[in-house]
């Protein structure tokens, strides 16, 4: 856990420095951070390796020494759900992995991108600021345009991070897991809810019945017995490491926040832009506004037919426009709508819809997240 918090809160200072100047650099990574990511590849090798051997054993255990009907019935439903949540969180990984897609025609973009020349129409923009345009509100930076990756040379889609281990920006990021070697994001978070709430009942289960009959043992010293305290110590460990990891996943999903999100969440300001009409902007001294395309003040004083205008907004400090002030509604954005979906790993959550829309479409001109009474709350920022 400590591990993964570490690498969140890299992701944390690297996107700090990405937003602030947008000028972070893609040098090779240091000595720690190959370090680091040796260690989380050896881990996603042992761990499922360690799992295996774990389980396999406690299914010993209760199955062999402890039978019993009812015993095994509720053992084979818990385990089984353990199985698939782990199996579908690692499909996800690997073939669903909500990486933001690269810009292939970005890569000549240097290490410097001079965001005031392109606010300002005098440079070239990278490509991709179409997604953000069509779109009523965006994430931003404090000058209006997106949030940029210079590892990646893409704009940062909202709640987008780089994640440093896999080397690529991950939608809504929460951690890396080295237990599944792949990183928890938007695809994956109701998945690994799912694998570490059902590990942590299947760990309670056999907590108690191992207890339970060790405690009407003879002969504690027995082979049975050994086997049985063993149990009992391994239960115990995976249980509360599971437990903690699930319930505060829980926890976030209520809030509507993440690992990542969370760290330094009291001092963190948003920043939108927010659409509004042309003229209105003109006569808005009072808060930044960019109109896109950013070039058309060079080709003619008019802005040209398609031209989108955005007033930048700022959040106070502190406040998640993510939050949509009731728990239960934060959940369902994770969980789903319905008693199924909140069981079976089955169908992704629905704050994925945005991922599903194509390009164009009265969908795909929604923001990509709901925010709560964004409008209302943010505030103009100190105009640039
Ligand atoms: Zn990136």
């Amino acid at each position: 856990m400590s591990q993964a918090m570490e690498e969140s809160k890299q992701e944390v200072n690297s996107d700090a420095t990405t937003s602030s100047r947008g000028t972070d650099t893609a040098s090779a990574p240091p000595d720690s951070l190959k370090l680091h990511r040796k260690i989380n590849r050896y881990a996603a090798i042992f761990t499922p390796f360690m799992l295996v051997g774990a389980v396999g054993y406690a299914t010993w255990v209760v199955v062999a020494l402890l039978s019993g009907i009812t015993i095994l019935a509720i053992y084979s439903i818990l385990f089984l759900a353990m199985v698939l949540c782990y199996a579908r969180l690692i499909w996800t990984m690997f073939f669903d992995n909500g990486y933001v897609p690269l810009e292939p025609t970005n890569n000549h973009v240097g290490q410097y991108l001079n965001r005031s020349a392109i606010v300002h129409g005098s440079e070239k923009s990278p490509e991709g600021l179409d997604f953000f345009t069509s779109r009523p509100m965006f994430e931003c930076d404090i000058d209006g345009l997106p949030r940029w990756c210079n590892t990646c040379k893409i704009w940062k889609p909202d709640r987008s991070h780089h994640c440093s281990q896999v080397g690529r920006c991950v939608y809504k990021m929460d951690h890396f897991c080295p237990w599944a070697g792949g990183v928890v994001c938007e695809t994956s978070f109701k998945f690994f809810i799912q694998f570490c709430c059902y590990a942590a009942l299947y760990c309670l289960f056999v907590l108690i019945v191992t207890a339970y009959s060790f405690t009407q043992l003879e002969d504690r010293n027995s082979f049975y017995g050994r086997n049985t305290a063993a149990t009992i110590g391994i239960a115990t460990v995976f249980g509360l490491f599971s437990g903690c990891l699930g319930g505060q996943s829980l926890q976030f999903a209520s809030k509507n926040t993440t690992t990542v999100d969370n760290l330094g969440h009291a001092n963190k300001i948003y920043s939108f832009a927010v659409r509004c009409s042309v003229d209105a902007a003109e006569t808005d001294v009072h808060t930044t506004r960019i109109t896109y395309p950013l070039d058309w003040k060079l080709r003619g004083n008019e802005a040209p037919p398609n031209a989108q205008t955005f007033r930048v907004w700022q959040t106070p400090v502190g406040y998640n426009p993510y939050d949509l002030g009731v728990g239960l509604e934060n959940l369902k954005t994770t969980m789903g709508y319905s008693v199924l979906d909140w069981l079976l790993p089955i169908r992704h959550s629905p704050s994925t819809a945005f991922l599903k829309v194509k390009d164009g479409g009265e969908a795909g001109a929604q923001a990509m997240y709901k925010t709560r009474n964004a409008v209302e709350a943010i505030k103009p920022p100190t105009t640039v």
